[in-house]
């Protein structure tokens, strides 16, 4: 096979160094691919995505070590997610051995709060085979899997936890910090919440039946009484980030 050219940094590479997307382009591994956080999907991730990812993290490394080192009060931790309530953001962090992009050995995410809708617990089990003792063992790892609604660049991760008990300290966090109350199994509301949403859908029904004006917007205001009753009342987190980022000058 011939040699590539990585599609980020333009550098000539050979066999081993080579990293295919989907789309066809190489990455080169010697740097370009360690731009990206772990869990990238090089095989079914394009150019663009990487792309987008890429300055996602530069600057989340920058934001990261802004406003979240040397915070007071200081962000509540979970392994490797931040969470800094005053202002509206939260982080997810990766540690490097080397020092040698960013003159930080940290890179790091920043996701606003506001966007988060997903923490659920993931498991899976790994099988491996002493060859002394001629056993297998089952290795079960735990995770927090976080999801993100309107973000550009990886928008889902998985964090590896201890324990399907710290997974619950997490989900008691977030429900809190939202004010979701869960049900057992099911996503639950406040009764609040679910009293507004129910009232929201009636109105614009009733709109819709008249022929009324204001149909879009009784609409608009029924679907987001309806997010709010299922993922709690974002308009806080909206502010906070909003905020904090239009000092920092993102926005
Ligand atoms: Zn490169």
């Amino acid at each position: 096979m011939a040699k590539q050219t990585c599609a980020v940094c333009g550098a000539e590479i050979n066999l081993v160094q080579q990293q295919k997307l989907a789309d066809g382009n190489y990455v080169c591994r010697k740097t370009c691919v360690k731009l990206a956080m772990k869990g990238f999907d090089f095989v079914g991730g394009t150019l663009p995505e990487l792309q987008t990812h890429i300055r996602q993290v530069e600057e989340g490394t920058a934001i990261y070590n802004k406003l979240f080192l040397k915070r007071s009060p200081k962000p509540k931790r979970f392994g490797n997610v931040f969470v800094a309530e005053d202002i509206g953001l939260m982080a997810r962090i990766e540690t490097r051995c080397k020092i040698f992009i960013f003159g930080k050995s940290i890179s790091a995410c920043v996701y606003r709060i506001a966007d988060l809708y997903g923490y659920e617990y993931e498991q899976d089990s790994k099988v491996t085979y002493d060859p002394n003792s001629k056993t297998g063992s089952t290795q079960k790892a735990h995770y927090c899997h976080y999801f993100f609604w309107d973000t550009p660049g990886v928008s889902d991760f998985c964090e590896k936890i201890p324990g399907a008990s710290s997974h619950a300290k997490i989900e008691k966090y977030f429900n809190k910090l939202f004010g979701i109350q869960k049900t057992i199994g099911n996503i639950g509301n406040t009764w609040k919440n679910q009293l507004a949403a129910a009232k929201a859908a009636g109105s614009a029904l009733k709109s819709v039946i008249k022929g009324g004006e204001n149909t879009e917007d009784k609409a608009e205001e029924a679907r987001q009484a309806i997010d709010r009753a299922q993922y709690g009342d974002r308009t806080e987190w909206k502010a906070k980030a909003d905020a904090a980022l239009r000092e920092f000058g993102q926005v």
